[in-house]
C-alpha cells in the first residue's frame, strides 16, 4: 500500500461544490481501493482573502511544494471585483504556478461517446475521441520583453510583442511530451510556424534534437499551427500527443476543448521540472471552467472536470493508470445510464444535481471494481 499526499484548493463559487464530490470519492477510494490518500486542505482565492487579507498563505504554498499533487477548484467572483491586484483572487493561482514553476500545461480532449452528439462535429469524427495537448506556459509572446505600445508620431503608435524561447524552454516541454506519449498512444505531434517565425525554426530544431537523442522509440512529426488548427476539426483522431507553445497552445486547446462539449467535463494539469532525485514533478490539476458565480451554491454545477482532474492526477502525477482508467470509465457508464447536470442535459436524459452525479460515478466505479 502507497501513501499519497494531497492538497485540496477548493477555492470560490462551484470550486468547494465540486471539490467536495472529488474528497468524497477520495474518501470512498481509501476504504475500498489499495492506496491511502492523505488529504490536506487550505484557502485560496476569494475565499482566502476573506479569512486572510491575501489569496495564498506561505504555509498553503509550502504545502503545495511538498504534496504528490495539488488538486483546484476555481477562484474569483463578482465579490472581489474590487479588491486590490495584488491579492485579487487569481493572484493565488499565478502564485502557485510560479513558485511551483509550472511550465507544461496539460489539456486532454476526450469525447465520451454518450456525448458524442452534442459536439459541433459529426458523431463519427469525436466519438472516443482522446487527444492531450501540451501546451509551454510559462515562456514566449505573452512573456517577451520588449512589451511596448510608443507614440511615433503623426497620430501614429507602434505596439510590439516579443516571441522569444531559448532552448532549454522547448526542451523541458518536449521531455514531458514524449514522457506523456508513452503513457498513451506513444505519438508527438509538434506544433510550430517554422515557415515564417524564428522561434519556429528553433522550436522544430530543439523537438527534432530532444527526440532523436531521447525518446527515439516514440513517433514524432511536426505541423505548422495553422494546419494543426484545420486537422483538429477536419480529423482530430489523427493525434495522440500536440506539444506547442504559449500563443498556439492557448488557441488549439480550447479548438480541441469544443470538440467535446461543456465546460463543465474539460480538466486540466500544469507539470513542472522533473525532480533530480526522485523524477517526480511538481503538479497541479484544476478544471479548465472558472468559479461559475451564476450557479454557485445550487446543486447545479457539473463535477466531471474536477472528478476528470483527479484521474488525470492518478494518472500523470501518482502512476495509477488503471485506477485512472477506472474512473473514466465509471464516468462514461453514468453518462450511458442518460444521467446528466443541467449544463449537458439532452433530451430524454435523467437531470442530475452535482451530488447526485458523484454518487452516480461513486457507485458505478463501485459495481465495476
Ligand atoms: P466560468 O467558467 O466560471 O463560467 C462560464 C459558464 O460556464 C457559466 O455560465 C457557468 O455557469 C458555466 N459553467 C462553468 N463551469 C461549470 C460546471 N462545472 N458545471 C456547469 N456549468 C459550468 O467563467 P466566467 O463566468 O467567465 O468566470 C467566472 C469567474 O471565474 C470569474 O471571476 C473568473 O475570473 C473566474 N475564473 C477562474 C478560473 C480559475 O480559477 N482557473 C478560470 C476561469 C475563470
Amino acid at each position: 500500500m502507497t501513501t499519497f499526499n494531497l492538497l485540496l484548493l477548493p477555492g470560490d463559487g462551484i470550486g468547494p461544490e465540486v471539490m467536495g464530490e472529488t474528497r468524497r470519492l477520495i474518501s470512498w477510494l481509501n476504504e475500498n481501493g489499495d492506496d491511502r490518500f492523505e488529504v490536506q486542505e487550505g484557502l485560496v482565492g476569494g475565499s482566502c482573502f476573506d479569512a486572510h487579507g491575501i489569496s495564498i498563505q506561505d504555509e498553503t504554498v509550502d504545502a503545495a511544494q511538498k504534496a504528490d499533487a495539488v488538486l483546484f477548484g476555481a477562484v474569483g467572483g463578482p465579490k472581489w471585483d474590487d479588491v486590490d491586484y495584488d491579492v485579487r483572487p487569481e493572484a493565488g493561482l499565478l502564485r502557485l504556478r510560479k513558485d511551483l514553476e509550472l511550465f507544461a500545461n496539460l489539456r486532454p480532449a476526450i469525447c465520451y461517446p454518450a456525448l458524442a452528439d452534442a459536439s459541433s462535429l459529426k458523431r463519427e469524427l469525436v466519438e472516443g475521441l482522446d487527444i492531450l495537448i501540451v501546451r509551454e506556459l510559462t515562456g514566449g509572446v505573452y512573456f517577451g520583453e520588449p512589451k511596448t505600445i510608443t507614440d511615433i508620431g503623426n497620430g501614429q503608435k507602434r505596439a510590439i510583442d516579443t516571441q522569444v524561447y531559448d532552448t532549454y524552454e522547448i526542451e523541458r516541454i518536449s521531455r514531458v511530451a514524449f514522457d506523456l506519449a508513452k503513457k498513451r498512444r506513444n505519438k508527438v505531434s509538434s506544433s510550430e510556424k517554422r515557415n515564417v517565425m524564428k522561434s519556429g525554426v528553433l522550436w522544430n530544431e530543439v523537438v527534432t534534437q530532444v527526440h532523436a537523442k531521447e525518446f527515439a522509440d516514440v513517433e514524432l512529426e511536426h505541423v505548422l499551427a495553422d494546419n494543426c488548427g484545420m486537422q483538429l476539426v477536419r480529423n482530430p483522431k489523427q493525434y495522440d500527443v500536440i506539444v506547442t507553445d504559449n500563443l498556439f497552445g492557448d488557441m488549439l486547446s480550447d479548438i480541441a476543448a469544443m470538440l467535446t462539449g461543456s465546460l463543465g467535463m474539460l480538466p486540466s494539469a500544469s507539470l513542472g521540472a522533473a525532480d533530480a532525485k526522485t523524477g517526480k514533478r511538481k503538479s497541479l490539476y484544476e478544471p479548465v471552467h472558472g468559479s461559475a458565480p451564476d450557479i454557485a451554491g445550487q446543486g447545479l454545477a457539473n463535477p466531471i472536470a474536477m472528478i476528470g482532474s483527479f484521474a488525470m492526477a492518478l494518472r500523470y502525477s501518482l502512476n495509477r493508470v488503471e485506477l485512472a482508467d477506472r474512473i473514466e470509465a465509471a464516468i462514461a457508464s453514468v453518462l450511458d445510464d442518460g444521467l446528466r447536470t443541467a449544463d449537458i442535459m439532452q433530451d430524454g436524459m435523467r437531470q442530475v444535481s452535482t451530488s447526485e452525479m458523484g454518487d452516480a460515478i461513486i457507485e458505478a466505479l463501485g459495481t465495476e471494481g
